[in-house]
């Protein structure tokens, strides 16, 4: 059976027994939807559930409110704001009895800013909600049984979970007395908010940022602004190779030319490790932040930074790994369960820039990685060559599409012992799937950003020959509510 598409809301109870509802205070009418509530009404809640967006979630009487900033173990007073037949929304008004896992977030835009849900909630708490999270999708999503307890091994965690992310893009506005300002989205908006300190990121932006704000004020140059379209400057992009200790700093311009450059080069060229000053031209009414063109004003075109062994090299446009030190325990992971000796030829499907790929190599006969966007597979091709790994071949296309072409090919020395998947958030095609069960790898090894997908891919494997046989998750977002995932899946022995 293939699920399809998943786009219920998922709801993750914590497994622990909480308090059972409810007291309800001014209750005024039912809703016009049949809802047992209507707008306005106020009621006590206990939290009993957190959703997959990090809200909190009260089961009223068998009526759902999803209620922001609420933490698992609040009891509040909430007010609804909005409800459906059998669901709603509710402010929070006040907490009545704060949860034993609520804490002080350290960031104080923490609940404006859309970056971080989960600042407030103790960290070890975070962790558990995410390998619980996987687990249920597994269960409710993917339809198996409790066996999925018995092969979940414990999520592995962060040492630190501030100043993690090696990549930020800070938007570029004005304050209301004129001041540039630079800061992140409100959640679900396009209103920046002025965010002098960010907790998650390298901390030397604050520097970087400063030194830009300073420039762009005294040479008069304008943020630009959505809703006219006028103004020059949009994002500021940031890199630091974390083991490198490499910089780069690129503003995203709607224009072609950055006035008076030198004067900044000046200011952040005596920086310690930077490496690489740009722009990149985005004149498009867009919110996607980069355009396709960058221009080098100082510098390399890229900076440099190692996972492992491996060195990559990092230009604007490349994806990247956002947490360097979690992204190295993920791949190890995935190592771990290929289980190599060195014989193997391994497919690596949803390569990026060959990461993945360049990691197993070395311990591989012959990898193959597929990426459909043709400029990071020319920095896979490029990333091999550095590293001076001969054993990996790059191809561009749909993995659906490629994978079945060339097996239909190659037929034998294309045919895969290990099978790596790592797709984007929808999951794998059918199509996709339906070749590996033909191609009969031995072993699947599935990374994934979503357990809800990830789950519906596992129980097709599952219902087609394979068995779940290990699941961990890696939690690479601390603050979000994000969670990465490795399964081995192996043939059926019975
Ligand atoms: N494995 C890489 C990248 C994973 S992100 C890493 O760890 O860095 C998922 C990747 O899948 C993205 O690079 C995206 O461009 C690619 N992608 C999306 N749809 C695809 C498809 N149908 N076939 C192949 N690649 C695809």
């Amino acid at each position: 059976m293939y699920l399809g598409s998943i786009t219920s809301e998922l709801v993750i109870g914590m497994g622990r027994d909480v308090k059972k509802n409810t007291r309800k205070v001014n209750r005024s009418s039912e809703g016009t939807n049949n809802a047992p509530y209507a707008k306005n009404d106020e009621l006590n809640v206990t939290i009993d559930a957190i959703g997959s967006e990090g809200e909190g979630i009260a089961h009223v009487d068998g009526y759902t409110l999803f209620i922001k900033d609420a933490l698992i173990g609040d009891e509040a007073l909430v007010k609804v704001i909005k409800t459906k037949k059998s669901y709603g929304y509710a402010r929070m008004e006040q907490i009545l009895k704060p949860s034993p896992y609520r804490v002080e977030p350290r960031c104080g835009v923490a609940r404006q800013c859309g970056g971080c849900q989960l600042q407030h909630l103790d960290y070890k708490e975070q962790l558990r909600y995410k390998e619980n999270k996987v687990k249920e999708c597994f269960k409710r999503i993917g339809h198996f049984g409790d066996e999925i307890d018995a092969v979940t091994e414990p999520i592995i965690g962060m040492e630190e979970p501030y100043y993690y992310r090696n990549k930020a893009q800070f938007p570029v506005g004005k304050s209301k007395e004129g001041k540039v300002i630079t800061g992140f989205y409100a959640s679900r908006s396009h209103a920046i908010i002025d965010t002098p300190h960010c907790y998650i990121q390298a901390e030397i932006n604050d520097k970087l940022l400063e030194i830009v704000k300073v420039f762009l004020g005294e040479e008069g140059i304008e943020p630009y602004n959505e809703e006219t379209q006028t103004g020059l400057v949009r994002h500021i992009l940031t890199r630091v190779g974390f083991v490198t200790g490499e910089i780069m700093v690129c503003l995203v311009l709607n224009g072609k030319k950055l006035p008076n450059h030198e004067k900044l080069v000046k200011q952040l060229e005596n920086i310690e490790g930077m490496t690489s000053i740009c722009i990149n031209i985005n004149t498009e009414n867009t919110n996607v932040i980069l355009g396709q063109t960058c221009k080098t004003i100082w510098g390399q075109d890229y900076i440099t930074d190692y996972i492992g062994d491996i060195k990559y090299q990092i230009s604007p446009l490349s994806f990247y790994q956002v947490n360097p030190v979690q992204t190295k325990k993920l791949y190890e992971t995935a190592l771990e369960y290929a289980d190599l000796s060195g014989n193997e030829v391994v497919w690596d499907l949803y390569c990026g820039i060959g990461t993945i790929s360049l990691f197993l190599a070395k311990n591989a006969k012959q990898v193959y990685g597929v990426e459909i966007v043709p400029q990071a597979i020319e920095d896979a091709k490029n990333n091999a060559k550095i590293n001076d790994i001969t054993n990996a071949e790059f191809f561009v296309g749909a993995a659906e599409e490629v994978m079945p072409e060339k097996y239909k090919q190659g037929a034998d020395s294309m045919s895969a012992d290990v099978i790596v998947v790592d797709p984007p958030r929808k999951g794998c095609d059918e199509a996709l799937l339906s070749t590996i069960v033909e191609m009969k790898p031995e072993r699947v090894v599935y990374v994934s950003c979503a357990p809800a997908t990830l789950a519906r891919d596992c129980r097709y494997l599952c219902d087609n020959g394979y068995e779940v046989r290990r699941i961990r998750a890696v939690d690479q977002f601390g603050h979000s509510v994000h969670v990465e995932t490795v399964v081995l899946l192996e043939q059926k022995t019975r």
